[in-house]
């Protein structure tokens, strides 16, 4: 099948009520990795990659690469996301490039730095849902601005979601998702304490926008074990707190259904690396490290697929094309 639009598996997300995983690629290993859970939990899946990752990839290497996962595994929807794109032209290039959903995130200028007004984030959010719509690429939006940085996006400071200004701005820009500032945070730093997410938001704005799915960013865990191995290994992370699982399953009880994870792989696979190397000081063949970096991906990807259950449910549906999804927008 060819890559399926986000809208599709974020529906199907909601009739099933569970979530599913949005995992950040940036190059073979993870995309192998991430598939392989899949494909052994029958799971659909979201590959996303930042603007970041276009870069290092040089935008059409990570095309091929899903490409490929989509040739090896026929029977598994995959949609392929933008992450955090800052703007409607950095959006018409993933779309061009075969994306099947593009996030624009308005809640900050396009320097992925300066928070942005409501008015501001609703005008180019809108820019961008008539544009993508016209191909049947889904759109997620962002209202309220998350705690952290990572890959250069983040304004460093927290304003929540207010869930009035949410439900006006589904409303006003025809978004098809809505990641929400929650209380989670970017990046592997994120809390001293085990964090307290203000679900009752989640719950507010799906009262308001029962059909919207909604999405949670920041939102790796930060296992305390994969901190220990970097560390074990010669590296020198500090110990933080991540999300809790138990926090994003009720989350996804109440109308999450996007969960993005990027930190959790990277900490993985530095983790796999570092002790390969460590164990195996006159190793020098490549396959043999980003091979264990791969199985590390594999599991984390796999324990989250169960978690968020998705596990399952790849072939509850028929996918749809981008072509088919124009129907959802009347075109
Ligand atoms: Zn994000």
């Amino acid at each position: 099948m060819p890559l399926v639009p986000m809208k599709q598996i974020l529906d199907e997300a909601i009739k099933g009520n569970y979530g599913v995983g949005a995992f950040n690629v940036n190059n073979m290993e993870q995309i192998q990795g991430i598939m392989r859970a899949a494909k052994e939990l029958n799971s659909p899946v979201i590959l996303q990659a930042s603007r970041g990752a276009l870069k290092y990839t040089n935008l059409y290497y990570i095309k091929h690469l899903v490409l490929a996962a989509v040739e090896d595994n026929p029977d598994i929807p995959i949609a392929l996301h933008l992450d955090h794109g800052n703007s409607l032209e950095t959006c018409k290039l993933a779309i061009e490039l075969g994306f099947t959903s593009v996030m624009i995130d308005g809640s900050l200028k396009e320097d992925g730095k300066t928070p942005t007004s409501f008015e501001e984030n609703v005008e180019v959010t809108k820019k961008v849902v008539e544009y993508a719509h016209k191909f049947g690429v889904t759109v997620e939006g962002e209202l309220g601005t998350l705690g952290g940085i990572e890959d250069g996006v983040g304004s460093g400071k927290v304003k929540l979601t207010d869930p009035d200004e949410a439900a006006r701005f589904i409303k006003l820009t025809g978004v098809d998702a809505l990641a929400l500032a929650i209380g989670t945070s970017h990046g592997a730093y994120k809390f001293k304490a085990e964090p307290k997410l203000a679900l009752n938001i989640v719950s507010a704005v799906k009262t308001k926008a029962p059909n919207t799915p909604l999405v949670m960013h920041g939102s790796s865990s930060v296992p305390k074990e994969l901190i220990d191995i970097i560390n074990k290994y010669g590296g020198e992370l500090k110990h933080t707190m991540g999300v809790p699982m138990e926090s994003i399953k009720e989350a996804i009880k109440l109308g999450v259904k996007k969960i993005n994870v990027d930190t959790d792989g990277r900490l993985a696979m530095t983790g796999a690396i570092r002790k390969f190397l460590a164990e195996n000081p006159s190793e020098f063949d490549p396959r043999t490290y980003f091979g264990a970096a791969r199985q590390a991906v594999y599991e984390v990807v796999k324990q989250k697929m169960i978690d968020f259950g998705s596990a399952g449910h790849g072939s509850d549906y028929k996918p749809m094309t981008l072509e088919e999804a124009k129907r959802f927008y009347n075109i």
